[in-house]
């Protein structure tokens, strides 16, 4: 049986990684497990009076490189080694983009869905105060992941105000834009992976035709224009999940690129595909008034499975961890994989799609827009000075660019010395390169 549990996972692809590139052992043990690991437990009163205690984790990995960042997921299967393994995957997420911060992720074992507002915001400023002393904006910035909204980020900022008496938004990123917001953080983990794929097609030699005057336009502007469905040789795209990431990857792919027609989408309902391409209006239409993709009619149904097997030119998956495994990845079809989710793909999937010569972009560098724009949104705040979209974007842009390039060079690097590696493995050398570094130059190793 395939190892699934992430936190084990992430171990493995840092052993790999560190084995083709020697690294020293102190180093490579300091990596393995994170620096600091908090379990809280959060009594919330419910709106029928009962107390309700929850579990929630913040798990910081390492900070050699500046305060460490990452979302808080809430979920009702969360566990502690998915945040472990979150938490060292954004450690090599900042670093791959090259921003000044180390990895940190939160949880909450909940489930949103069942809970009202005033119990969320409860929740969400428990949690602050039982995780308060150890966070701050030099220190731990937290921000939205799974189930976790901007609202929530501005109760936490509050809560998180409170305690230290004083105006504090640099503590958390992802914030609406009325109390330091920035913009285009919205859009910015699909918005990020569009720039990677840009770059990606032209490596691969996929005929992606870029819309030049769309590429830094905000996304209010793009969800004004129609849906114009590209005619025969168009760039196929299967999108699993229809979250934040999934619903701004089917806007931003069809509005920045001329040439592409997104095929199938899901959620965890399920998944339906069209042929003639699903027009992105329709589609959120259809999912913001029943909640589910899966009442589109008028198309094929589809199941999740089936869709990540679609023959389609471009795969995204932006749902959750392991859904690309070694008893499907024989079978997947698509030319490039953007992981907009974190942690899709399993190590021994990897090897498979790497031998059948698919590129996995994979989710540390497809998905750092999100942190990438945390980071920018962060600079704002610290210096109360705020851009403008197109700003943000070109900003994003060249981050994005640069750390795809820094990925494949370093692949290009390692096949010059006889070594084959895929793209994940180059991009941990990448990483791994960066935070050795920050420890060394500290004197911790
Ligand atoms: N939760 C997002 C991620 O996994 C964003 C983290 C952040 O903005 O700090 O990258």
């Amino acid at each position: 049986m395939e190892e699934l549990n992430p936190f084990k996972i992430a171990q493995k692809q840092l052993d790999e990684a560190a084995e083709i590139m020697g690294l020293d052992k102190a180093s490579h043990a300091m990596l393995r497990e994170p620096m600091r690991t908090l379990i809280v437990s959060i009594p919330i009163k419910m709106d029928n009076g009962e107390t309700k205690v929850f579990t929630g984790f913040r798990v910081q990995y390492n900070d050699a490189r500046g305060p460490t960042k990452g979302g808080i997921r809430w979920h009702p299967e969360e566990s502690l080694d998915t945040v472990k393994a979150l938490a060292a995957w954004m450690t090599w997420k900042t670093a791959v983009v090259d921003i000044p911060y180390g990895g940190a992720k939160g949880g909450i074992i909940c489930n949103p869905k069942e809970m009202s507002d005033a119990e969320k915001e409860r929740l969400a400023r428990g949690y602050i105060r039982a995780i308060g002393r150890f966070i701050g904006p030099e220190k731990d910035i937290p921000a939205p992941d799974v189930y976790t909204t901007p609202q929530i980020m501005a109760w936490m900022m509050d809560e998180y105000s409170k305690i230290v008496g004083y105006n504090a938004p640099g503590v958390i990123t992802g914030k609406p834009l009325s109390i330091g917001g920035s913009k285009g953080r919205a859009d910015a983990t699909a918005r990020g992976g569009m720039y990677v794929l840009r770059e990606a097609a032209k490596y691969v030699g996929l005929p992606l035709e870029e819309n030049p005057e769309n590429m830094h336009k905000p996304y209010e502007e793009l969800e004004k224009l129609d849906d114009v469905i590209p005619g025969d040789n168009a760039v196929t795209v299967a999108i699993q999940g229809y979250g934040n990431a999934g619903q701004f990857a089917h806007l931003l792919i069809t509005r920045l690129f001329k040439n592409v027609k997104v095929v199938a989408v899901s959620d965890s309902k399920g998944g339906i595909y069209s042929e003639e391409g699903l027009p992105y209006k329709k589609t959120m239409e259809v999912k913001k008034n029943t909640g589910s993709v899966i009442n589109y009619e008028g198309v094929k149904q589809i199941t999740n499975e089936e869709l990540l097997e679609l023959d389609v030119d471009i795969l995204v998956p932006a749902a959750l961890e392991n859904v690309i495994r070694n008893d499907n990845a024989e079978r997947i079809k698509a030319k490039i994989v953007l992981e907009l989710a974190n942690g899709p793909t399993t190590p021994e999937a990897d090897e498979i799609l790497h031998r059948k010569g698919c590129l996995v972009l994979p989710d540390f560098l497809a998905n750092a827009g999100g942190v990438t724009v945390s980071y920018f949104e962060w600079v704002q705040n610290i210096n109360g000075y705020y851009w403008e979209f197109e700003e943000v974007y070109e900003k994003l842009d060249r981050k994005m660019s640069r750390a795809f390039w820094d990925v494949i060079n370093k692949q290009k690097e390692y096949k010059e010395k006889g070594k084959d590696i895929h793209p994940r493995t180059a991009a941990y050398i990448v990483s791994i390169e960066r935070v050795v570094e920050a420890m060394k130059t500290r004197g911790w190793i």
